[in-house]
């Protein structure tokens, strides 16, 4: 049996008296931080629907002016199962509006689905698809667990050379201290998720010391938004409880060669069918003669600075290089736009881009890859 110094703290009770707790999960202005509060209803919710409209203070400006500090409409807007206090208690993502007719600037979610209904029927074209386009996103969440300081638990660049240590996929390393508590936080996290209802895809064990991964979906539009901001509160709360906490930064040492990714893979129905990668193809040109900056800053919520610290770090050759659009098959290093292997010997199937980071803004970033790999928007 692994020891280690955190000692395991106990989880939320379960509570099994009449009435139900609904924990409110909503991101504040960064796009990216999950926040959250408590209210106690006297019925199990059948919907979401049937959740209390809230209010909160929050900021309704992306870069989080005082000024603009006001007291905003939480509306409940996707329900899932909480894994902390059991059934028949719930997890509600929430969406920030001014009033109950006008989003709030923050509100990427409402944005993103504009963009998802304007796939079925584009206005400023007219354009009508003869198929729905039925658009599915995946997303590959990288983090490291850190210390309090925000530095990973196992990092300790005196001693290794981590520009050439692969610990990727690998168990028990010598390098890497701290696993055992890391593999352990990691599966309650995918089993707190799939009780939640989260559309969990799999987990894998990280190139860097003390960094992991977990991919969500494939998810129908918006609805990514919701499984992953879920998916991220809970990893959250249960890093709290084990005394660790847990970092979405794309460079959280400055300097170092540790980056994190958020990967976005795509697909619209007939890229699906069969022969659909000439749609594929298709969607990636696009992609590549589309003016980089604007997509960019939709893959960032700090507007690139955090990203571009991460595309251009020279360390690592696994992350695409800012402004070198590469695609290929069944190859990672330095590629921008991937093609899996799999998709190429099927002729179907879905490509991934490599550029958001791993601090993206789900919504923001599965809007801007629409406009820019369907509409054209950044041409
Ligand atoms: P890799 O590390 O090789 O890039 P992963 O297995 O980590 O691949 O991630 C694959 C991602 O692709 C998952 O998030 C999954 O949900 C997503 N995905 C799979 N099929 C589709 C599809 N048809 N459309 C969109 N996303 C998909
Ligand atoms: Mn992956
Ligand atoms: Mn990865
Ligand atoms: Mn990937």
């Amino acid at each position: 049996m692994t020891t280690n110094k955190y000692d395991l703290v106990l989880p939320d009770i379960p509570y099994n008296g009449d009435k139900v707790i609904i924990e409110y999960v909503f991101v504040n202005h960064t796009g990216y931080e999950v926040c959250s509060k408590t209210r106690i209803v006297d019925a199990e919710p059948a919907t979401v629907e049937d959740c209390p409209v809230w209010d909160n203070y929050m900021w309704d400006d992306v870069e989080g002016k005082p000024e603009n500090f006001k007291e905003m409409i939480l509306k409940p807007v996707a329900m899932f199962k909480n894994p902390f206090f059991r059934s028949p208690h719930k997890l509600v993502i929430c969406e920030f509006w001014l009033n109950m007719e006008t989003p709030s600037t923050i509100n990427t979610r409402y944005t993103c689905k504009k963009t998802m209904e304007r796939l079925n029927f584009d206005p400023i074209s007219g354009y009508r698809p003869k198929q729905p386009h039925d658009p599915w996103f995946g997303i590959e969440q990288e983090y490291f667990v850190t210390r309090d300081d925000g530095v990973p638990i196992s990092y300790d660049p005196k001693n290794y050379n981590y520009e050439t240590l692969i610990l990727y996929t690998k168990l028990g390393h010598r390098h890497d201290k701290n696993i055992g508590i890391e593999r352990e936080l990691s599966n309650r996290h995918m089993t707190a998720c799939l009780y939640a209802g989260i559309k969990f895809g799999g987990v894998i064990r990280e190139n860097n010391p003390s960094q992991w991964e977990y991919q969500i979906g494939p998810c129908l539009g918006e609805t990514i938004g919701d499984h992953l901001n879920m998916s991220r509160y809970i990893l959250q709360r249960l890093a709290e409880m084990f005394g660790l906490r847990v970092t979405f930064h794309p460079v959280p040492v400055n300097g170092s060669p540790l980056t994190s990714s958020g990967h976005l893979n795509f697909s619209i129905s007939k890229m699906r069918a069969k022969g659909g990668i000439k749609f594929i193809r298709h969607a990636i040109n696009l992609l590549a003669n589309s003016d980089e900056d604007p997509l960019l800053q939709m893959y960032d919520p700090t507007l690139n600075q955090e990203n571009k610290e991460r595309l251009t770090n020279t360390s690592g050759v696994w992350h695409p290089q800012l402004h070198k659009f590469v695609c290929d098959v069944g190859k990672k290093e330095l590629v921008t736009v991937r093609i899996p292997p799999l998709v190429n010997i099927n002729g179907c199937g879905y490509f991934e881009d490599r550029r958001p980071s791993s601090a993206l803004d789900p919504y923001a970033a599965a809007d801007g890859i629409v406009r820019s790999s369907i509409f054209g928007d950044f041409l």
